[in-house]
């Protein structure tokens, strides 16, 4: 039976719970638990996927194809536990699900209350990630302490320390501790009255995580653990990292954390093993060069809307100890005739996105990257840029177009899969989840992957048209890989190009700071190698 952490957040939002959850399992990963790692988000909305990316950020795909929540991209890449369709729920999910029982008559006309009802549906999510190999299951709680929406989570939580017993269940609580310069004193108040709130309703937090800006004095800390009550020694100080996420394991991990929860739990383990992690860190702190990468976005004023596309870049910089120079570029400004932009970088990178606005400007940075010789890296609408700018280009195909963006186009290079010719299976649904590829020898990528079958995740509708595979081939552009059937297009690339690779799926989210994905390693090297050629 596993036993349960969850980490419930305080004061304000936006304090960086979903890291410091990912920080923790990656800690009980080092010191050999078997984790798993969720998100109860507590809005309405049913499916995390059908929100925009102007307030949510990143959709994160996992290989079963559910569209989550980018905290769940923190938990994969922190702590390599696979996550899935149940790692991350919704009250709308929840209270959709409880509604649908009740009209099946499930409940057999008894009247369908929040406690048990909606309390039990969430516990059942939650131990659903119970399985004979799991130690432990984190459930990070979505929002922050007092939220009218959460506390039907909270008090399912509480229900389950009740149920498992208070030494498999621990709460941590993540809280911000402010600095207030007028009075050049840290204050502890909105901490006591958050902690207060979960007491009221029947939870003792166990581990205090303190977001500060400045470091805790011991009087601050004694005064948290009396009036918050909790022992000073599960007082923890997070401030701020100073150059990269990737320190929090080790901030957390020195003031005895993991330590602490497995005495909580009465589990011994040996030591921690965080060499990765400290090499990581060397690696970002010590950079031997740099290299200034431009990504062409239309979502580019979004902090999160490319999370796990700079994550991965990160982690192409770590396998290359390069320091990441990074251009968040506008298509539109582009379109306006401002290339500035990107007339001094060392490479180009085109993420994934919906719809026509700033195409345009991502087919022109290409062209750009195409003839100089600059290193490129398409995603997704990246690759599909990519064709379309081939096809009018070097195929002199000047109507090209996919038919997302021009229904009518003469040449529509990127289409649905049921506008091909002879395809009638698959609707205009999302292609969504992990994928095999079969990767034709002696390409670039087959080279990056050292192999010749991988497994990569998707999310989109469009497709390269096959009636140009003989076409663009003929111009030069090699089909480097396809489904495994040999039926849909994945990747291309220019053979003759230092790196020009563009691909159908998402290979950001199985990036991994320890494990960079082979594919952003080969980018970033071959754009350290363009650095060094104009530097020197
Ligand atoms: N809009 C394109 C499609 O649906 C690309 C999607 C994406 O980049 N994720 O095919």
């Amino acid at each position: 039976m596993a036993k349960y952490i969850f980490i419930t957040g305080g004061v304000v939002s936006s304090l960086g719970k979903g890291i410091t959850a990912a920080a923790i399992g990656s800690l009980l990963t080092s010191r050999g638990l078997r984790i798993r790692i969720m998100k109860l988000d507590p809005y309405l909305n049913v499916d995390p996927g059908t929100m925009s990316p102007y307030q949510h950020g990143e959709v994160y795909v996992t290989d079963d194809g559910a569209e989550t929540d980018l905290d769940l991209g923190h938990y994969e890449r922190f702590t390599g536990a696979p996550t899935s369709k149940k790692s991350n729920v919704t009250a709308g999910r929840i209270y959709w699900d409880v509604l649908e029982k009740e009209r099946r008559g499930d409940y057999l006309g008894g009247t369908v209350q929040m406690i048990p009802h909606i309390s039990n549906e969430i516990k059942s999510r939650i131990r659903a990630l119970d399985d004979k190999d799991v130690d432990i299951i984190l459930c990070e709680i979505g929002g922050t302490v007092g939220d009218i929406e959460g506390s039907i989570f909270l008090e399912a939580i509480r229900e389950i320390g009740l149920e498992e017993g208070r030494d498999n269940v621990a709460y941590i609580h993540l809280t911000y501790v402010p600095f207030i310069a007028a009075a050049g004193e840290v204050k502890t108040k909105p901490s006591q009255q958050s902690v207060a709130k979960l007491r009221e309703i029947g939870i003792m937090a166990d581990v205090l995580i303190c977001r500060a800006e400045v470091p805790l004095s011991m009087e601050v800390r004694k005064k948290l653990s009396l009036f918050c009550n909790v022992p000073l020694s599960s007082v923890i100080e997070e401030t701020d990292v100073k150059h990269s996420i990737y320190e929090v394991p080790l901030v957390l991990s020195d003031q005895g954390l993991d330590e602490l929860l497995l005495v909580h739990f009465r589990i011994a383990r040996p030591q921690a093993d965080l060499t990765p992690w400290r090499k990581v860190i060397n690696a970002i702190r010590n950079p031997k060069s740099s290299v200034t990468i431009g990504v062409v976005g239309k979502y580019q004023e979004l902090q999160d809307a490319y999370k796990s596309i700079f994550e991965a870049l990160d982690h192409g910089c770590i396998a290359h100890s390069a320091k990441l120079n990074l251009v968040k570029i506008a298509s539109e400004d582009l379109e306006r005739g401002d290339t500035s932009s990107i007339e001094n970088v060392d490479g180009i990178l085109v993420p994934g996105g919906f719809g026509g606005r700033g195409i345009e400007g991502k087919i022109l940075a290409i062209q750009h990257a195409r003839e100089k010789g600059i290193p490129f890296f398409g995603i997704c609408m990246g690759l599909q840029c990519a064709v379309i700018e081939y096809a009018r280009n070097v195929c002199c195909l000047q109507e090209a177009n996919s038919t997302e963006i021009e229904q009518k186009a003469a040449d529509p290079i990127v289409c649905l899969m049921e506008e091909q010719k002879d395809v009638t299976e698959m609707g205009a649904t999302m292609r969504l989840g992990a994928w095999d590829c079969k990767l034709t020898p002696g390409t670039k990528v087959a080279k990056a992957y050292g192999k010749s079958e991988i497994s990569e995740r998707h999310r989109h509708r469009y497709e390269f048209n096959n009636a140009y595979r003989d076409v663009v081939t003929e111009h030069g552009l090699t089909i480097a890989g396809t489904t495994p059937d040999g039926g849909l297009v994945e990747i291309v690339e220019i053979a003759e190009h230092p790196w020009f690779v563009a691909v159908q799926f998402h290979p950001e989210f199985k990036s991994q700071p320890f494990n960079p994905h082979p594919l952003f390693a080969g980018f970033i090297g071959a754009a350290v190698n363009r650095e060094k050629e104009r530097s020197g």
